[in-house]
């Protein structure tokens, strides 16, 4: 029960963030392996990394939360974040990157995060995102993948994927510790958000989980977008779910039914109940798949 309290937080606040009263925000963290952490607060789930001379993040949530952030990181390590990568564009997940830039950090991210960071985004339903400040911006951009070697003797791979939850994810793998961050296209036991207005889309999704089905192992820990540590029998539930939705759906589109036709088929109704009570409702699922599905 707790992770789903978690998780309608989690999502509330994605939408709503400007009314958040940031001081009631908890940073906690797990250990994952000898050298990496999972940090979590308010926004997408924070990996972090410790090195010999510097530390390693991935995503920094929202600005208004860096200072816990790095007030929770000081209590694992004295090492100064050197390198923060992000998983993609959205600011609950690359809103604290001028903070941390400013505080000295390098940022890198695929190419497509610093075109949307540095451009104004329609969001949908007439709302808009303005362009980040300069400081936030990736200062290293990749276009497919890239491998950092950290100073522990071990490496991190960027990898850029499909386009799924936007046109700019990337996963981040840690051999070595075995540990891998799959941003947005991971929400533990809920419908998976495609932001059709960032570029995003389903089979892109389904093609990037099956790709890190097959990286990992029953022993990976995967650090979600958003949600509780998963494990790769989370990881396979979470496609069968999405698979079975994809079918049906695609289905009733061809046979010529329109969006709100096939909304109203309950097709995710098997599903709805444990999977779609959150951000992501049924409605919104089927027209993901109906509006991206090949
Ligand atoms: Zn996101």
């Amino acid at each position: 029960m707790k992770k789903y309290i978690f998780l309608a937080t989690a999502f509330v606040s994605f939408l709503s963030y400007g009314q958040t009263d940031w001081g009631k925000v908890e940073i906690t963290s797990e250990k994952l392996s000898d050298n990496v952490y999972v940090l979590f607060g308010r926004g997408g789930n924070i990996g972090l990394a410790i090195g010999t001379d510097n530390a390693y993040v991935i995503d920094d949530q929202f600005g208004p939360l860096t200072e816990k952030i790095q007030a929770h990181i000081k209590t694992l390590t004295d090492k100064p974040v050197k390198w923060v990568l992000n998983t993609h564009w959205h600011g609950d997940h690359a809103g604290g990157n001028e903070n941390f830039a400013n505080a000295g950090a390098i940022i890198v991210a695929h190419e497509n995060v610093r075109k949307r960071m540095s451009t104004k985004q329609e969001r949908g339903g007439g709302r808009t995102t303005e362009p980040s400040p300069e400081a936030a911006l990736p200062v290293i951009t990749f276009n497919d993948k890239l491998t950092l070697h950290l100073d522990n003797g071990n490496t991190m791979h960027a990898m850029h994927v499909n386009d799924a939850h936007t046109d700019g994810d990337s996963y981040y793998y840690f051999p070595e510790d075995n540990v891998l961050h799959m941003g947005d296209n991971f929400f533990v036991g809920r419908y998976p958000y495609i932001d059709l207005n960032s570029g995003g889309d389903i089979d892109g999704l389904i093609s990037n989980v099956t790709m890190a089905l097959g990286i990992v192992d029953e022993n990976t820990k995967i650090i979600p977008g958003h949600g509780r540590m998963a494990s790769k029998t989370d990881l396979e539930d979470y496609l069968n779910v999405i698979e079975k939705i994809r079918e049906r759906v695609v289905k009733a589109r061809e046979a010529g039914n329109s969006l709100e036709q096939v909304q109203q088929m309950g097709l995710s109704k098997d599903w709805d109940a444990t999977h779609g009570q959150g951000f992501i409702n049924a409605e919104r699922i089927v027209e993901f798949i109906y509006k991206s599905a090949d």
